[in-house]
């Protein structure tokens, strides 16, 4: 019997170790790991350089307080400043935490400027943002709020129909007291659908117009998963407040809030804190990420091999018209969609040696590492071809 709570439907496998793209299992199966902790582990598992860098950093130095200067925290900002938008990071230690302080920072900032009645954030229905108690409220899911209430105030839902071609509506609902607009550039739990640019361009404006704030939950979609270092840039609009996780740590677990100078003003000495947020181990292993990722030359890689895996699924779209509906998502991070309920599908893929992970509708999620290699596509490729012939 497990004495772990049953918040998890898991599948019947662990694993020993981990090489790369490849997952070895503890009946001693190597598997093709294209779930990669959920966009978690952007290098594969046990690459050279953080397996290098943890266990050097580990040696010398873990933890120290906030309450202290920590070098590697400001270094791994100053990377994360001078390659993005921002002006100022805030460290957290996962996703929700770190949407959780992007919602702080953006009521905070209202406050400052003498506004404080200015605090409602208007969110995309059935988004993600994370599972504390104020971002499942956030995302407005009935599913995650299901039995968690009282309901948390401050949160106003638009609809997504990507079919459209920007938020019909949008205007009406932001209201005197909205302060802040926000989404996930690309949404990952909700079915790997991208905001289309139009749309992106459209949510920027209005936010300017209105004087309000916009928060891009890049959590999943970001530090180079999307083929550009953030999903965002490809349609040309920066937030004000941008929520990472996932990526930036390599299966560390690291979170932050990236911020531009106006919206910092608000948070002064005692307006957030985290006791592990930032801490040097963490910071270490961020920093060796950071370097690899951000790199022009990793990221054109990551363009071009997710353009010849994207190019490939259609074919396979083609190939098989009744089963697949739709191919979607940029870079690695893609959704193939099916007419059908993908449980099923998934579990083939994982008898064929391909590991995979769901998301809704329909969605079989597929998150390679971003340095995986073209044979392995290939190998990809090759499996859920013959599933999709397979299937009945
Ligand atoms: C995973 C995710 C989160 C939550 O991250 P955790 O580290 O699980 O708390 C928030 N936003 C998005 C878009 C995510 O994909």
């Amino acid at each position: 019997m497990s004495y772990l709570a049953k918040n998890y439907n898991r599948k019947k496998i662990s694993f020993v170790r981990g090489k790369g793209s490849y997952l070895y299992s503890t009946n001693g199966k190597k598997y093709l790991d294209f779930v990669q902790g959920i966009a978690v582990n952007s290098l594969g598992h046990a690459h050279p350089k953080l397996v290098k860098v943890i266990k050097d950093q580990s040696k010398k130095l873990w933890h120290v307080s906030n309450a202290f200067q920590i070098p590697e925290g400001e270094k791994l900002a100053k990377k994360l400043c001078q390659k993005t938008f921002a002006d100022y990071v805030m460290f957290q230690n996962s996703g929700a935490e770190a949407t959780e302080a992007a919602i702080k920072v953006a009521r905070r900032y209202f406050y400052s400027i003498g506004e404080p009645n200015k605090n409602r954030i208007l969110c995309i229905k059935n988004s993600f943002h994370g599972r504390t108690i104020a971002a499942i409220f956030a995302s407005g899911s009935k599913k995650m709020t299901e039995g968690f209430g009282p309901k948390v105030p401050g949160f106003d839902h638009i609809n997504f129909k990507d079919t459209k071609p920007r938020f019909p509506n949008l205007r009406k609902k932001i209201k005197k007291n909205t302060a802040a607009i926000m989404v996930e550039t690309i949404m990952g739990e909700g079915g790997i659908k991208p905001i289309p640019n139009k749309c992106l361009q459209y949510l920027r404006k209005i936010c300017s117009q209105k004087k309000i704030l916009l928060i891009l939950d890049e959590v999943q979609c970001g530090i180079g998963r999307s083929g550009d270092f953030f999903a965002f840039e490809q349609s040309r609009i920066r937030g004000d407040i941008v929520p990472i996780a996932k990526g930036i740590g390599g299966g560390f677990p690291i979170g932050a809030v990236l911020m531009n100078k106006k919206v910092a003003a608000g948070m002064i000495p005692g307006t957030h804190g985290s006791t592990f947020g930032g801490n040097p181990l963490a910071m270490a292993v961020g920093n060796t990420v950071m370097d690899i990722v951000s790199s022009k030359k990793f990221l054109r890689n990551v363009k071009k091999l997710s353009k010849y895996f994207l190019l490939n699924l259609n074919l396979l779209k083609e190939k098989y018209p009744h089963m697949i509906k739709e191919i979607r998502g940029r870079g690695f991070l893609i959704g193939l969609q099916l007419y059908q309920d993908q449980s099923k599908f998934i579990k083939k893929l994982m008898d064929k040696k391909l590991l995979t992970i769901r998301a809704a509708e329909n969605t079989v999620r597929i998150l390679p590492p971003l340095n995986v290699k073209k044979k392995e596509i290939d190998q990809a490729l090759k499996i859920i071809d013959k599933v999709c012939a397979d299937f009945k």
